[in-house]
This record gives C-alpha cells, sequence and structure tokens, in this order.
C-alpha cells in the first residue's frame, strides 16, 4: 500500500466511526460532545489538517482536498442531526404536553360599578330621555363663578351657608355646588335655549361624620328659554321622581330659599321606607328632601348673558350622596370613599 492510499485509508476510517457513533446520538447533550470530538480542534479530521506539512509535496493538496471533503461530510450530518433531534423534541411535547381547550378556565373577577357612579348614570339615563343634555364644569373654581354671578356679591351672608375650600391663589376656590356651572353654560350658548343637567364632584370644609364628607357628588339641573313657567318646573321634576323613585312616588314642593333663584323651593318625595307612615329614616315625618329647586334668578340670567325681560328658566340641584344614603339605608356616608371592598361589593 503507498503512502497515499494509507492516508486515504485513514480518512476514510475517521469519517465512517464518526458517522456511525453519530447514529447512536439521542440528545442534544451527547450531540454536542459528539461535536467536539469529532470537529474540535483535537478531533481526528483535525489531526489530519494540522499535520499535512509533514507529508510529501506531491501528496498534500489531494490529502487536504480528501480532509475538506470528510469535514465538509461531517458538519452536514451534524446539521442535519441537529434538526432531526428538535423535529424529535417537538413530537414529544406535542403528545405528553396536550392542550385541553376544554377545561375551565381561571376566572376572572368582575368589577362593578361603585354605588355612586350607579344612581348617577339612572339620573342622567332619565334626563336624557326627557331631552338634556350633560355638561361638565370646573371643579375648581372662581370665586365670582361660584358665588358673585349667583347672586352673592362679596360679603354678602348666604356665602355663609358653605364652608369653602380656598386656594393660596386669591379668588380661586374648590367649587362648594355645581351652580357656577350654571353660568358657564348660560355664557357659552347664550342667547340659544338651554336643557343641561351638570354633574360632578363638590368640596365643603365640614367636620367629617356620619352624615357628612368633605366631598360629596351634586347633579345640577338647569332649563333656559322664553316663557319658562314654575309650572314645567313641577311637571320636570315630578316627572324626574317618578322615574326615579317609581310610578306611584308622591312628591311635595315646600317654599324655600336660595340667592340664585326666586320663587325656591324644596322637593320631598314619600318616604319609601315606611311608604309614609314615619320611621328612622324620614325622621318620622313620612317625606324625604331630595332637592333645591326654582326659577332662575333674575341677576344670575343676567350674569349669564340672558335679558330677565325676554328670558326665565328653572333650576334644581340634588345631591348624590344623600340619596343614595337613603335609597340604601347606608348608615355611614364616609362608607362611599374609604374604597372597602367589602363595602362596594353589596351594590
Ligand atoms: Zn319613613
Amino acid at each position: 500500500m503507498t503512502d497515499q492510499a494509507k492516508e486515504l485509508e485513514k480518512l476514510t476510517q475517521i469519517r465512517t466511526e464518526a458517522l456511525s457513533v453519530l447514529a447512536d446520538v439521542r440528545d442534544e447533550e451527547a450531540l454536542e460532545a459528539w461535536r467536539v470530538a469529532n470537529l474540535g480542534r483535537s478531533s481526528p479530521v483535525m489531526h489530519v489538517f494540522s499535520s499535512l506539512g509533514q507529508l510529501d509535496k506531491e501528496l498534500r493538496p489531494l490529502m487536504g482536498q480528501a480532509a475538506n471533503e470528510v469535514r465538509t461530510a461531517l458538519e452536514a450530518a451534524l446539521e442535519e442531526k441537529q434538526h432531526l433531534l428538535k423535529e424529535a423534541a417537538l413530537r414529544k411535547a406535542l403528545e405528553t404536553e396536550q392542550l385541553d381547550v376544554t377545561m375551565p378556565g381561571r376566572p376572572v373577577e368582575r368589577g362593578r360599578l361603585h354605588p355612586l357612579t350607579q344612581v348617577l348614570r339612572r339620573i342622567t339615563r332619565i334626563f336624557g330621555d326627557m331631552g338634556f343634555q350633560v355638561y361638565h364644569s370646573p371643579e375648581v373654581e372662581t370665586d365670582d363663578y361660584n358665588f358673585t354671578y349667583l347672586n352673592m356679591p362679596p360679603y354678602h351672608p348666604a356665602r355663609d351657608m358653605w364652608d369653602t375650600f380656598y386656594t393660596k391663589d386669591e379668588g380661586v376656590l374648590l367649587r362648594t355646588h355645581t351652580s357656577p356651572g350654571q353660568i358657564r353654560v348660560m355664557r357659552e350658548r347664550a342667547p340659544e335655549p338651554i336643557r343641561v343637567i351638570l354633574p360632578g364632584a363638590t368640596m365643603r370644609y365640614e367636620q367629617l361624620s356620619a352624615r357628612s364628607e368633605i366631598e360629596f357628588a351634586q347633579v345640577e339641573v338647569l332649563v333656559v328659554g322664553e316663557g319658562v313657567t314654575f309650572a314645567e318646573l313641577k311637571g320636570t321634576l315630578e316627572d324626574f321622581a317618578r322615574r326615579l323613585f317609581g310610578e306611584d312616588a308622591r312628591t311635595r314642593l315646600r317654599p324655600s330659599h336660595f340667592p340664585f333663584t326666586e320663587p325656591s323651593a324644596e322637593m320631598d318625595v314619600g318616604c319609601f321606607v315606611c311608604g309614609g307612615e314615619g320611621c328612622a329614616v324620614c325622621k318620622e315625618t313620612g317625606w324625604l328632601e331630595i332637592l333645591g329647586c326654582g326659577m332662575v334668578h333674575p341677576v344670575v340670567l343676567e350674569y349669564g348673558g340672558y335679558d330677565p325681560l325676554v328670558y326665565s328658566g328653572f333650576a334644581a340641584g340634588m345631591g348624590i350622596d344623600r340619596s343614595t344614603l337613603m335609597r340604601y339605608r347606608i348608615d355611614d356616608i364616609r362608607h362611599f370613599r374609604n374604597n372597602d371592598i367589602r363595602f362596594l361589593r353589596q351594590f
């Protein structure tokens, strides 16, 4: 046998042995060991490359080419094996980790609307059905909008009815009622007719107790146009009360006083707890006060940009917290904003 034949025989052997070992490889780890042993720096085929220098000059190109072929063949075999192992692993995973789409899912806890939001939405829907729009106005107001334009000039004693949060900026305060929105919507729409409700948060500087909070929600009602009368105020509010409290709800208007309406009244609804018999909720009167109302004061109309000789209007305001308290017989107004999930879950 010539040297050349011997060397070529050696390469064939390297290739045959390597491929036969590869055939038995079953996992990634064994494959990596095989790669190191057969294609790594000290593998037999690499050894052939590094010893080429010791061969006869004529033999070198031939042996180099042959060794290259072996290495290429081993690399191709490695790649194919990698592919096969991956496929096998995937098939195994599909068999053992089957997804059962009929299993029940993880329960998702359902949220719900805050009781005040629920009541507010009901009121909004009722007025919406009657053709009212919703108008949002700022919670931070100027002294003028909160008082002066509502017929309470500076130093007017009526201002004492509201314990007010003033800010460090002169003349800027947290609105004590939703009524400043009346002026804003009037100034925006004048001289067009207006039929809106103004819902939102209001703030008062109060001692916290079971009956009073520093923040509470109100809804204001405002209608302005030519020839709006007290009869329309009465009809609209009675209709509203029936839609909110039920077809049989009884209502009554009592004379009252507010600086921004003239004449003014308060509306009571027959106690829905005792049916008018008298109980602790209605303080034995058989009636529950639900809102204040009246014809928009001429001064307020004028500040809003409407000529009081041509236009008239009515307004009403109700506290959402109070009526929700009564509705659900909640014993403490502070529950609404404590974010106690045990309380909120009940609605
Ligand atoms: Zn009662």
